[in-house]
């Protein structure tokens, strides 16, 4: 107990001679009754495989970037610097461990899989022991990681190292891997990478939708949040931030995948967080002074959006796109040519295009108004 307080202590210590200037962002979101909404990257690398940083900055990244929880994924099977770096394959989360508690975030054990297509790269995390998934045969190593309780995601399955076009293929292997309950995710994003057939696979099979960085250098390297930038999440739907929720939630595919300016995931996850974000200044449209009409969108949040007009109602006309930038209040002019009879109640019909409910497909989004 003594040597771990002592051990907690240096690692608060080491983090305080750095740590002065060091801030971590807020991303808000509106609350929404019942879950709590944890952003995590489930996908990262350190020395001990083929990244470049040791585990605790991994850590620190982490805090910086406003995670709840990450996961340290360091290859099985590729150890470029293993002449200079010793430890075993539990080794980066062993080191990681004290800088997470010391800044309150959850770190989960993981490793990658990582075999020639088929099956290509596999993520197992909430593992217990990553040592057991060195295995001669890659189905060897999945049934370890599901053996220990294991989350296992498919990793950039378009990834160019392993499908030149980019094209995310399907094989039996996969098949075999559903059949046995021995996946449970795929990665939708990866870095700078979107696979929209990943996408509708994840609709098709029930499969929970999966975000992240992957990244293998400094994350300041790939991602400036001075220019907006943020790395690709998971945004996971728990019932509470505990990693025992965080796991349950991920098997029950509650996710949001954040990339770039785009929200991914089903619909009965976005509508709520569109709804809770955006609301109208009023809703009712009285034309009897003037024929035109500014109504206020607003939002509060740090997300934004982008809506599309979809078929407007005869007599009435609006742009045909409304940017909803984060945190402000926007104008919304809305016009009727004063001679086409306009029905009690108004509908609106909107596509959110940044939030993909389907391969190419936003979210449908309705203003309803009292025309009286
Ligand atoms: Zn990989
Ligand atoms: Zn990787």
């Amino acid at each position: 107990m003594q040597r771990f307080v002592v051990s907690l202590l240096l690692t608060v210590l080491s983090l305080s001679l750095y740590a002065k200037e060091q801030t971590r962002q807020i991303l808000r979101l509106p609350d929404i009754p019942g879950v709590e909404i944890l952003m995590c990257d489930f996908h990262m690398h350190t020395v001990f495989s083929d990244g470049t940083v040791w585990p605790t900055v991994r850590v620190g990244e982490a805090w910086q970037d406003g995670l709840h929880a990450l996961a340290i994924t360091d290859h099985i099977e590729y150890l470029p610097h293993k002449e200079d770096v010793k430890g075993d394959f539990n080794r980066s989360f062993e080191i990681a461990q004290n800088s997470a508690k010391a800044l309150n975030l959850t770190l989960i054990r993981g490793a990658e899989i990582t075999r020639s297509m088929p099956p290509g790269h596999l993520n197992a995390i909430f593992i217990k022991d990553a040592n057991a998934l060195q295995t001669e045969d890659w189905r060897d190593a999945v049934k370890a990681a599901n053996d220990q309780d294991g989350f296992v995601f498919w990793n950039h399955p378009g990834w160019t190292g392993q499908q030149k076009d980019g094209k995310a293929r399907w094989y039996q292997e996969h098949t075999d891997l559903l059949d046995s309950n021995w996946v449970h995710g795929i990665e939708v994003v990866n870095n700078d990478e979107y696979y929209p057939e990943v996408h509708q696979w994840c609709l098709d099979h029930h499969l929970t939708m999966i975000g992240n960085s992957d990244v293998h250098n400094p994350i300041a390297m790939s991602y400036d949040p001075v220019l907006g930038e943020h790395r690709p999440m998971t945004w996971v739907i728990a019932a509470e931030n505990s990693p025992q929720a965080l796991k349950q939630a991920l098997l029950d595919g509650r996710t949001i995948v954040y990339w770039q300016d785009t929200l991914i995931g089903k619909e009965e996850f976005l509508r709520p967080l569109f709804n809770r974000c955006v609301s109208l200044s009023s809703s009712e449209l009285n034309f009897t002074e003037s024929s035109t009409i500014l109504l206020q969108i607003q939002n509060p949040s740090d997300l934004q959006f982008t809506l599309k007009a979809e078929n407007p109602p005869p007599g009435i006309s609006y742009a045909e796109s409304i940017d909803v930038p984060a945190d402000r209040i926007t104008l919304f002019q809305i016009r009727w040519d004063k001679k086409t009879p306009l029905p009690d109640l108004l509908q609106l019909d909107f596509v959110a295009s940044n939030l993909w409910i389907a391969p190419g497909k936003g979210l449908p989004i309705t203003f309803q108004f009292m025309t009286k």
